[in-house]
């Protein structure tokens, strides 16, 4: 096997200039060289570790979301996932607040239990640096051929259109070399594989797997925003908490499947959250030095915080927090270095609790998959000739109007219930819904999987309709974008496709 990996083990800013694209609107999405990293581990080496499984629902047609169902079973991937949290060092495969945490309160707050919202987790990877866990064992492998500073350019078909004849790689001095397989791979990440699929134009016009112009349509990602404030009538469970193998895990409210049928809504979790950080009106010294080390954080880490305008008075009333209240600071510093800096497996982000029980409102959820959001080529290119990419990400009424209903959803739970209160402004939804536009690194869609080839650009079996020797391995083929975070799902597709290719490769009579 060989692997060609457009970067090195170091980052490095010429190669990440690579991913450098244009957009339609860049209020709405980040810049295509953000959010995503052009080197060995990939994105992996600033992910933030959040698995979560897609939910059965999200694989469905759906007759309320257009353009829905995907072409295998929710048991395909449950073949899968546990083998998939295991590579990302996630624990078990369980979700279920009752099983993983045995003795604790399942429910997200007392009470808080209904047919439309339940309580699920979240569980988190080290974060696993995926290049740091396995590069040792691929280097050592006499069966793989890694090749470093190799950035594929163009996948090249046969004149019949029906399978690749080789790829062309560049290398850091700039010369073509072609590589010849009998199966191909591509796992270049949710936008350079479609924009490979789209570039490599010489054989088929619009691209490979776009016979039926699909290619590049579907572009979706997460809506994602802090609005409203949730109030508990008794201490939630909405800190982070260690399962019985010391891997953290958090609560998040979600609203069940039923719900989703009965009020024809797209899927969506939501989990409590921090105050606006820039605003020094929340008087908490430890988001106030959040905020004044904001420019030492990575971009894709403080973008929120970075976009707020800094007033002297802002940055003396942040100072002021701070000095009223150093203690505080203190013990969360102590505990942010050994639970975070020093530890292998980290804290996964700053929760704070609060006296009257009382948080930010955040949501993370799906994207209805939509054509017209698409990414296509632009008229530029970059230093090895390549067409940059062109994003043009779409939300639709369907999206912001989804999350209005489920804000009532969840609303009307904690009052059922005497759980609490939510207090939220339906128009502020939507506003904040558009204002965050598109959620950091989940790039998915463009290349769809589907039974049909004119609804799709690859197969149940993840392989480029109609090419019989081109597969790809990357969020691009997700139909649906679910309420989940992709990683986990991009991992239990991947070794899916290895256990088929390992099949289709295997020499007769030898099961694998
Ligand atoms: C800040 C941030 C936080 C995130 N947090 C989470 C999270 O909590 N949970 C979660 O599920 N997901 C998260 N993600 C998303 C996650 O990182 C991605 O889903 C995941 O890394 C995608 O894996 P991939 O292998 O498909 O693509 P990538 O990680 O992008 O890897 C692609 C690889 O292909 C190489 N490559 C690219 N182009 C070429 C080429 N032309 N030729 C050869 N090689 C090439 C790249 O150098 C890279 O090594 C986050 C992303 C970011 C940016």
């Amino acid at each position: 096997m060989i692997l060609l990996e457009a970067g090195g083990p170091k980052t490095n800013a010429k190669i990440q200039a690579l991913y450098e694209g244009e957009l339609v609107d860049s209020r709405s999405h980040p810049w295509l060289h953000q959010f995503r990293v052009r080197a060995l581990g990939g994105s992996s080496r600033i992910w933030g570790g959040r698995c979560l499984p897609f939910d059965p629902i999200d694989l469905e047609p759906r007759d309320w979301v257009p353009n829905t169902g995907w072409p295998i079973q929710y048991e395909d991937l449950l073949a899968y996932y546990p083998a998939a949290q295991a590579l990302a060092e996630a624990g078990l495969f369980d979700y279920d607040p009752a099983s993983a945490l045995p003795g604790a309160p399942a429910a997200f707050a007392a009470g808080l239990e209904t047919a439309a919202v339940t309580t699920r987790l979240e569980r988190f990877s080290k974060p696993t640096n995926f290049w740091n866990r396995l590069g040792d064992d691929l280097t050592a492998s006499p069966k793989v051929q890694l090749l470093l500073n190799a950035a594929v350019t163009g996948v090249r078909l046969g004149p019949d259109g029906a399978a690749v004849n080789h790829v062309e790689a560049v290398d850091r001095l700039g010369v073509k070399r072609r590589v010849t397989a009998r199966r191909y791979v591509l796992a270049a990440g949710g936008l350079e594989t479609v924009r490979l699929l789209l570039a490599s134009n010489d054989v088929k016009p619009g691209g490979i797997g776009n016979d039926h112009d699909q290619l590049g349509r579907y572009y979706m990602s997460h809506t994602a925003a802090t609005s409203g404030y949730v109030t508990f009538n008794s201490p939630p469970a909405f800190d982070y908490e260690r399962d019985a193998e010391g891997v953290y895990v958090r609560r998040r409210l979600w609203l069940t499947e039923a719900a989703q049928r009965e009020l024809k809504l797209l899927n969506v979790a939501f989990r409590t959250h921090l105050p606006e950080i820039a605003d020094p009106a929340h008087k908490d010294a430890i988001l106030s030095a959040m905020y004044l080390v904001k420019d030492f954080v990575l971009y894709e880490y403080s973008r929120k915080m970075r976009e707020r305008p800094v007033t002297l008075t802002d940055a003396l009333r942040h100072l002021r927090n701070i000095i009223v209240n150093p203690v505080r600071l203190a013990r969360f510093s102590r505990k942010w270095i050994t639970r975070r800096v020093l530890a292998e497996r980290k804290l996964p982000s700053v929760v704070l609790g609060s006296n009257r029980n009382r948080f930010a409102l955040e949501f993370h959820g799906e994207q209805a998959p939509n054509p017209e959001s698409r990414l296509t080529l632009s008229s530029e290119r970059d230093r090895l000739g390549m067409p940059k990419l062109r994003a043009d990400w779409r939300l639709t009424p369907l999206d912001t109007e989804s999350l209005v209903r489920a804000y009532g959803v969840l609303a009307r739970a904690l009052e059922e219930t005497g759980a609490g209160r939510l207090d939220y402004d339906p128009e502020a939804v939507r506003t904040e819904t558009i204002r965050a536009g598109a959620y950091g690194g989940h790039h998915l869609g463009g290349a769809r999987m589907s039974t049909d080839p004119t609804q799709g650009v690859v197969d149940a079996d993840c392989r480029v309709h109609g090419v019989d020797n081109l597969f790809v391995a990357s969020s691009a083929v997700f139909p649906t974008s679910g309420q989940a975070n992709p990683t986990l799902t991009i991992l239990a597709l991947t070794l899916r496709l290895a256990d088929r290719l390992a099949g289709e490769l295997a020499p007769a009579g030898d099961p694998r």
